[in-house]
């Protein structure tokens, strides 16, 4: 059998295939972005505790209330606004699933979302499939800045929304005040929405605070928010987020939500409702994770590796040209194969497949398997 493909440009998400040929090869997987070391062992004996006692049936469609107030009193505390848990928080299946969502509620054929490249790779997709255009500005290498003069020039009266990501998946950057003071002025009087993708909110280095859309009244009323779970608690395998927007979007979003997953693995959402109250869990995260980045960054400078810059997420882009002048994907896949340490090509980030010969390394693990990949990459 035969379909017309919704997706026609679209192949297999280059995570799956480069965690696959890593295992294939036993390479070091500096990769698709995950820890590899454990999660909290009283989180895990919180789960345990709630499907003992009972919690495995169901949870609310929008989720758990005790977790949404919790989500709002965290909220409160952050960024110092108040969200109604009960008509603006949706417990989600990831963020991933929480951006395609509220795209799928809002996108109708034909509008535009702009959007930034080097890009995380599901929004394009996301958008298409909603028969919707993507419009697509460049975040300008090496620095990986937004160019605001461009978003201006790109709005049209088809432009529904833009997303914005901050911490940066793949480049590491994070949006300033002047960004979100920009962002402000482009969409003030006008009715375009936001899609704010700020799964790394507590990944975030070098005492730079989170330019979270919820801190600003004025953007937080036209914008879907989304989180993960999997980020926050080193879980990216429970695929668990939430989605924060205004009771009118939100009312749209559920719609598209109850017919989808309509609900959320019961026994996490009992055990975060919890564990989100322990604020050094997450506090201490941006310190815990900027180790790492600084252990990465002084054990490659004896490489002929040249990383760029990374102020947040979980990565960290290098270029490789004292190496080699192929292109990131072969490059990254030869790397895997022959010297043992998986990578992404940035190339991937990009629907046109630019390819500025950068690829992007994951440094959420534990030291030892930074040294063990530095090792073999010394080869190189
Ligand atoms: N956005 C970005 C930029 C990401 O890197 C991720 C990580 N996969 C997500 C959203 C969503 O995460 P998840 O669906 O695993 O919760
Ligand atoms: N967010 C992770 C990354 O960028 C993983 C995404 C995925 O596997 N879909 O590597």
């Amino acid at each position: 059998m035969t379909v017309a493909s919704k997706l026609p440009a679209v192949g297999t998400t280059i995570f799956a295939t480069m965690s696959a040929l890593a295992a294939q090869h036993k390479a070091v997987n500096l990769g698709q972005g995950f820890p590899d070391f454990p999660m909290d062992a009283a989180l895990i004996e919180l789960v345990t505790k709630a499907m003992r006692d009972n919690h495995n049936q169901y949870a609310p469609m929008p989720g758990w209330m005790p977790l949404r107030e919790a989500i709002a009193e965290k909220i409160q505390f952050l960024y110092g606004t108040t969200v109604d848990p009960d008509a603006s928080i949706t417990i989600t299946p990831g963020g991933t699933y929480a951006i395609y969502s509220a795209l799928t509620a809002v996108l109708h054929p034909g509008d535009e979302v702009i959007l930034f490249e080097p890009a995380y790779d599901s929004y394009i997709p996301n958008i298409e499939v909603n028969g919707a255009v993507a419009v697509r500005l460049p975040l300008v290498y090496r620095d990986y800045r937004i160019d605001w003069e461009a978003v201006r020039a790109a709005i049209t009266p088809r432009t529904k929304a833009i997303i914005i990501n901050s911490p940066h998946n793949p480049t590491g950057t994070v949006l300033s005040f002047t960004d979100i003071d920009e962002l402000r002025k482009i969409v003030a009087n006008t009715s375009i929405l936001i899609l704010s993708d700020e799964v790394y909110e507590h990944l975030i280095f070098d005492d730079i605070p989170h330019q979270s859309i919820l801190r600003y009244p004025d953007l937080a009323e036209r914008s879907f928010v989304c989180f993960s779970f999997g980020k926050v608690y080193n879980c990216t395998g429970w695929k668990l987020g939430y989605c924060v927007a205004p009771s009118s979007l939100m009312k749209e979003f559920r719609k598209i939500h109850q017919f989808n997953a309509f609900s959320c693995f019961t026994p996490t959402q009992i055990a975060l409702a919890e564990f989100i109250k322990n604020k050094e869990a997450y506090l201490s995260l941006g310190v815990f994770m900027q180790e790492r980045r600084d252990f990465f960054v002084q054990l490659m400078q004896s490489t002929r590796f040249e990383l760029l810059s990374s102020h947040g997420s979980y990565f960290i882009c290098g270029r490789y040209n004292q190496i080699s002048d192929e292109g990131d994907l072969a490059f990254a896949t030869r790397l895997t194969k022959e010297a043992g340490v998986a990578t992404i090509p940035v190339s991937a980030f990009y629907a046109d497949g630019k390819d500025d010969h950068v690829i992007r390394f994951c440094f959420a693990k534990k030291k030892e398997t930074l040294e063990l990949a530095v090792e073999r990459l010394l080869h190189c």
